[in-house]
């Protein structure tokens, strides 16, 4: 756990979200981390951590891809662009996490924000245990896709495989449920093509998790149909819904 986040920080129990917040953005990003809650008398008892994937700048820096591992991977990298609009992906994923965080809060969630500016310098890993410890029962890491063939276009959401050595055989089977679930609304509610869960175990950020994740890959960037529609704002709640649809559905409400 060395340099990740000092255990004095780390807290597990829900009702301590506010502080944990306020603590870890001191330590890991300063003003970067938010935690919201929804009005009490409306919660439904949930709580859900959000991952606005990348940042401004990217983190050469290297960390162990999984706890204990000694493959090294780049701390963050920069993300995609889109091929059309020129927006950067690190801004398209906060501004559709801000909208989901809000859709979530209408839905009475508690709702913990990894980033809520591009201006931050947290690392995969340290997400993943930020997000471990927040206090939340599920990670949705927010991201858009990119392909050298510029025709490819569609949704695919990662989830770890049943060979994931870093991982409780728990936390993998809600992984890929909540990845199926999530993708399964999300397409129904976008009208997006459904490309299918992807099961990878080299993605340091579900590695590092002790709680279901999923990463969701919402379209691609380069097909610049699917980068129009995704930059623009109308479309970015209907993302919002539908990923909001399925966390829903995951919950059984
Ligand atoms: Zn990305």
């Amino acid at each position: 756990m060395d340099g990740y986040v000092k255990a004095d920080f780390l807290v597990s129990s829900p009702d301590q979200v506010d502080g944990a917040a306020a603590d870890v953005a001191a330590s890991a990003a300063p003003a970067s981390n938010e935690t919201s809650n929804a009005n009490t008398s409306s919660s439904n008892g949930h709580i859900v951590c959000i991952d606005a994937g990348h940042q401004q700048a990217g983190i050469s820096e290297q960390e162990p891809n999984g706890p204990g591992s000694s493959v090294m991977k780049a701390k963050l990298t920069t993300g995609t662009s889109g091929v059309a609009t020129g927006l950067a992906e690190y801004q398209l994923n906060l501004d559709v996490s801000q909208m989901l965080q809000q859709e979530l809060l209408n839905r009475g969630y508690q709702v913990v924000m990894i980033r809520t500016t591009n201006d931050c310098a947290m690392s995969n890993a340290e997400r993943a245990v930020y997000a471990n410890e927040s206090g939340a029962e599920i990670f949705v890491r927010i991201h858009a896709n990119s392909s050298n063939d510029p025709s490819v276009n569609g949704a695919m959401f990662y989830a770890p495989s049943s060979a994931n050595s870093y991982l409780s055989a728990d936390v993998i089977s809600a992984s890929n449920t909540l990845a199926s679930t999530m993708l399964s609304f999300y397409c129904s509610t976008t009208g997006l093509a459904n490309k299918g869960v992807l099961q990878d175990d080299n993605m340091t950020g579900i590695n590092w998790c002790t709680i279901p994740v999923t990463i969701v890959e919402m379209g691609f960037m380069s097909n610049p149909e699917e980068d129009q529609k995704m930059a623009n704002p109308e479309f970015q709640a209907v993302i919002a819904q539908g990923l909001a649809n399925g966390i829903d559905a995951y919950f059984g409400r």
